[in-house]
């Protein structure tokens, strides 16, 4: 299948061609045709699969002759992290070029003010991460009536208990006739009911392999002492000379350690993580896309969506407390069909962050011992747990489905047209 036989615009083609898209990626042949149908979407691609061109191309194709209304958009994607906003931004600005699409990008972190003014004109498409959206919308300078398309990447962190508020009070602002693309590379047995609620018999998708590998990573772990970890990873990069090497570490504070450190032994090393303000996360990221660091120590601010083309290698230092976060951090790798690594320096001490994670990937992680640092305290073993089928939270849910019903009720198209017809929410008995 070629771009042609899927995108009519002859703008959209000559942009496709300037990035150098030849042909679409599976997720892109897949999905393009179903999100042109008009079908709501729930799409399982590994990280790195080309989802976001998946949801971009079909929209802007479909906006970009619509009219421009005043504090409105036609089309909103919901992200939970702001550089993933950026990186979709830039995304989506390519491939507009020479069209008349506007976009509006929109996160915390940075001034409200100059989204507010962006936003007068109207937008064809607005990305943003979920606080500052309820933000604009609470301050009058977004109005989400005249909507058509609302995505949800990264679905399952968006969905998951940190969001889930924002989300609630979110789906409450979106009128109900619309169209919901959920993309992301996991979902979680929990979330399934959530899904029910935010789409209506949404088609489904799954690309690549489960949620539980990233095929072009090969990924092991080193038992190695706590103690060791910092001398370990030096070790490490002395024997790999990786070109990069993006390094995820526990907290802000070992962040800014381990990068002083390195940059102390003669690396290129810079550090993200969330003390830092957007504008310099930001300019640490770009640094290291464009190759002039060598070294990023990061949080987990780093984990998720982020795309750093031909990236070699992703070191572990600590394990994350969020077992799924373990395939998100090691999809930074890897990625567009390159090949990578992604090495984990495990202590004894996080035996059960290890468990979760195997749990979560269904299978072992390869264990193998890092010259000179065979560890004093042993890394205990561990076996691969049945799936646990965890029950959404009622009480979350049951807030949740309310919020939905109200809106049903109250949301009508600008237009004035009847709702479309969605799945009745069944209701949950009264708690408490
Ligand atoms: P994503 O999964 O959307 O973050 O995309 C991962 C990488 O694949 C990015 O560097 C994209 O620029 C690239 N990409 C996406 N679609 C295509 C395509 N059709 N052809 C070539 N590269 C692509």
């Amino acid at each position: 299948m070629s771009f042609q036989s899927i995108v009519s615009s002859s703008q959209l083609l000559a942009n496709l061609q300037q990035m150098q898209w030849t042909k679409p990626t599976e997720i892109q042949r897949k999905a393009i045709p179903k999100i042109q149908q008009g079908n709501d979407l729930v799409a399982r691609a590994q990280t790195g699969s080309g989802k976001t061109g998946a949801f971009l191309l079909p929209l802007i194709e479909r906006l970009m002759t619509l009219p421009l209304q005043s504090n409105r958009t036609h089309a909103v994607v919901i992200v939970p992290t702001r550089e993933l906003a950026q990186q979709i931004s830039d995304v989506a600005q390519q491939l507009m070029a020479a069209t008349p699409c506007v976009l509006v990008t929109a996160y915390g972190g940075v001034k409200i003010n100059p989204q507010m003014m962006a936003l007068r004109q109207g937008a064809h498409l607005v990305v943003a991460t979920p606080g500052r959206l309820i933000d604009l919308i609470e301050k009058n300078a977004l109005n989400l009536s005249a909507l058509k398309c609302c995505v949800l990447d990264e679905a399952d962190k968006l969905l998951d208990l940190g969001f889930q508020p924002e989300l609630q009070q979110l789906l409450t602002y979106l009128p109900t006739k619309r169209q919901t693309l959920l993309f992301s590379a996991t979902f979680p047995e929990a979330l399934q009911q959530w899904i029910k609620l935010v789409s209506a018999n949404p088609q489904q998708i799954v690309v690549g392999v489960a949620e539980r590998s990233v095929k072009t990573v090969q990924h092991w772990l080193h038992p190695v002492d706590k103690k060791e970890k910092l001398a370990a990873l030096t070790a490490l990069l002395e024997q790999h000379q990786f070109s990069q090497v993006l390094v995820f570490v526990k907290t802000k504070k070992s962040a800014n350690q381990v990068s002083q450190h390195l940059t102390e032994l003669g690396y290129l090393s810079d550090s993200v993580h969330g003390d830092k303000s957007q504008a310099q996360r930001q300019a640490s990221l770009d640094r290291f896309k464009m190759g002039e660091c060598q070294v990023l120590v990061a949080t987990d601010v780093a984990a998720r969506g982020i795309d750093i083309s031909q990236l070699p290698a992703v070191i572990n230092m600590d394990l994350p407390k969020v077992a799924h976060d373990y395939i998100h951090r090691i999809g930074r790798t890897g990625r567009a069909g390159e090949k990578g690594v992604a090495i984990s320096l495990v202590c004894a001490d996080e035996i059960e962050l290890l468990r979760a994670i195997e749990t979560a990937l269904q299978r072992l992680v390869e264990r193998r011992w890092l010259d000179g640092f065979v560890p004093n305290h042993n890394l205990p073993e561990s076996a691969v747990r049945p799936a646990k089928k965890k029950k959404p939270h009622k009480k979350k849910l049951a807030r949740a489905q309310q919020a939905a019903n109200s809106n049903a009720k109250r949301a009508q198209t600008p237009e004035g047209e009847p709702a479309q017809k969605r799945p009745p929410l069944r209701r949950k008995p009264p708690i408490g």
